[in-house]
């Protein structure tokens, strides 16, 4: 995960990839050990990683776009896998939504 801009095509890599799967809702699991202030709840009463105004989960690094607690990231992170099926729709998503919103900039 780094700051780079990657391609929404082709095979994906953490070390090219603005960390999008980062913006996802994770879900604690009873054995994750997250500091609380990291986390919060959600309307439904789920105990979920906070998120930024930016949209990315408080946990990450924007400096440098990896995990800032990566020795002790939710079992949901560590379960996600790079190029497999979530990360390839979350990237799609992602890329479509940035790609709508410059259409729509440049246009305005
Ligand atoms: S798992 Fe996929 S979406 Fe997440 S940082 Fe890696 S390449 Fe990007
Ligand atoms: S805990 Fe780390 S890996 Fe999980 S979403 Fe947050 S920044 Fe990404």
């Amino acid at each position: 995960m780094t700051n780079q801009t990657s391609s929404p095509k082709g095979r994906a890599k953490c070390s090219s990839c603005e960390a999008v799967c980062c913006r996802l809702t994770v879900v604690l699991q009873p054995e994750d050990r997250v500091p609380g202030h990291l986390t919060t709840y959600s309307p439904e009463g789920l105990h979920v990683m906070k998120h930024g105004q930016d949209g990315w989960c408080v946990a990450l690094n924007s400096a440098n776009m990896n995990c800032g607690i990566y020795e002790t990231r939710p079992s949901v992170c560590r379960r996600f896998v790079m190029n497999g099926p979530y990360c390839k729709a979350v990237r799609a998503d992602y890329y479509d939504s940035v790609t709508a919103s410059a259409r729509h900039t440049s246009a305005a």
